[in-house]
């Protein structure tokens, strides 16, 4: 501290050659941040140490506020490498939030058996998804079936008259199709257009573009493709202005009806058969039971609700939590989660037939969260990390068949827990550990 350079001196230093950073303190660094000399986003270019620039801005606030929290190691910042993180899944880093992973499995899902990894701080949730595999492991396991797979965007775009925006929708819908196609095609090896549905609203048109994306969840790919096609578009129809790249008739992270009934991402459906006898021994209930339950909560109770895609009981639960695990988009449950379950009696009313539909689940195996290492790991353990090699786009679409399966384990488990009235209960039981005081805490 008593060699220290002034701020004039350290900028100086900094103009002449930014490499020479590293020649400067950790104190003389945050004295440049704070005078506005260097902006905080761009530490780990300037430095080339990307833990180092962590631990500065940390000091940055440190100096700057009044709280003492990052003093200590509570919010963790060694033993990351946050060269997967920059400039691809987080700014301005101050270090990292570890989160529990449990695994819900064994699980027959389409005749393989895995383990589900699920991150979550909500107790119950892992056991509870796990006793419902059980109950369909019984049975024979889950099957799933891919409906669609394609990811959209749907920019908006107004003409100086209606009668110019209703022949765009046409056009588009028509002859137009295969030049959009083509646009899209020049922007990526993976990304194909497969269909467009134009919305017109007075001089306004929302084109909902829905493409293909391979192994990636997509919404990158398909945004670079849509900006590619309204050039293209501004060729045919000149008078055309863009109002938004993103017109929210797409719609991602916000709920709709549309992805409801269009779908969006893979639209997934996973079923199985429990057998009577095991709804009884491992869920405690009886098949009419759950059948009655389902059709008073998840139909009935939904509709008086009004949902939109929410007639489950808590799809968001399992679903979630993979996509945690996995490095997928978080914010992106809104949509992902909606789902139907459906329950009723099969086999001379002996067994319970189950199964959940769910028409827009948003996944990738490849690209954004899922690049980095723990949420790789994760993905491979489902034996779905990265590209497929053969066939690009069968590791993501075999992901949102075991997220949908997933699914249903926890709503056969959460509705037989509701049936049977013990979901307090259970909760009471599994997990009232005493309360942890913060001081007491340490990190691993
Ligand atoms: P991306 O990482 O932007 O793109 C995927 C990249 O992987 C492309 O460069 C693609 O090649 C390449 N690739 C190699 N093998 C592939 C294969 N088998 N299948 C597919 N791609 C393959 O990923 P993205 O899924 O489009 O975007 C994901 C990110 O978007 C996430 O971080 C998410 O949080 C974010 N996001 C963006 C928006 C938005 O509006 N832009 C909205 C929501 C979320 P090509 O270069 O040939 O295509």
């Amino acid at each position: 501290m008593l060699n220290m350079k002034t701020v004039s001196e350290c900028a100086s230093i900094f103009k002449i050659t930014p490499e020479d950073a590293s020649s400067l303190s950790d104190e003389e660094l945050v004295m440049l941040l704070i005078h506005d000399k260097i902006p905080a986003r761009e530490l780990e270019r300037i430095l080339g140490d990307t833990t180092r620039a962590v631990q500065i801005r940390r000091a940055l606030i440190l100096h700057s506020t009044n709280s003492k929290t990052l003093e200590g190691p509570l919010l963790p910042m060694h033993g990351y490498d946050y060269g997967h993180v920059l400039g691809r899944c987080c700014e301005n880093v101050i270090g990292y939030i570890p989160l529990p992973v449990g695994v819900a499995g064994p699980f027959n899902v389409d005749g393989e058996s895995l383990y589900l990894p699920m991150a979550t701080t909500e107790e119950c949730l892992v056991a509870s998804t796990s006793r419902g595999c059980k109950a369909i492991n019984t049975g024979g396991g889950a099957t799933t079936v891919l409906l669609a797979d394609c990811m959209t965007r749907a920019p908006c775009v107004e003409f100086p008259s209606i009668i110019q925006a209703s022949a765009c929708k046409k056009w588009l819908e028509g002859h137009g199709f295969k030049k959009m196609q083509d646009a899209f095609r020049s922007t990526s090896r993976f990304c194909s257009l497969l269909k467009i549905k134009a919305a017109v609203a007075g001089r306004l048109v929302y084109i909902r573009f829905s493409a293909s994306t391979g192994d990636a969840m997509g919404m990158n790919m398909v945004t670079k493709g849509s900006e590619r096609a309204l050039e293209e578009l501004g060729k045919w129809f000149p008078t055309m202005s863009i109002v938004s790249l993103s017109g929210n008739y797409c719609t991602d992270k916000k709920s709709a009806a549309i992805n409801w009934i269009e779908g969006r991402g893979k639209s997934v459906v996973a079923e199985a058969v429990i057998p009577g006898k095991v709804v009884e021994c491992v869920l405690g209930t009886t098949v009419a039971a759950l059948v009655e339950l389902n059709l008073n909560k998840n139909l009935i109770g939904s509709a008086m609700a009004g949902a939109i895609g929410g007639f489950n009981a808590h799809a968001a639960n399992i679903l979630t939590a993979i996509y945690l695990a996995t490095g997928q988009d978080p914010a992106q449950n809104v949509q992902s989660s909606a789902c139907i379950t459906l329950m009723k009696a099969t086999n001379n009313g002996q067994d319970l037939l189950i199964n959940c539909t769910m028409p827009s689940i948003e996944v990738g195996t490849f690209g954004g969260g899922t690049v980095l290492p723990p949420q790789a790991s994760m993905l491979d353990l489902l034996g779905v990390r990265g590209p497929h090699a053969e066939s690009p786009g069968a590791n993501a679409q075999r992901l949102a068949r075991i997220i949908c399966a997933g699914v249903m384990a926890g709503e056969l488990s959460l509705c037989a827990a509701l049936a049977t009235g013990n979901l307090v209960e259970s909760h009471r039981i599994l997990n009232r550990p005493p309360p942890c005081p913060i001081d007491r805490l340490t990190p691993h």
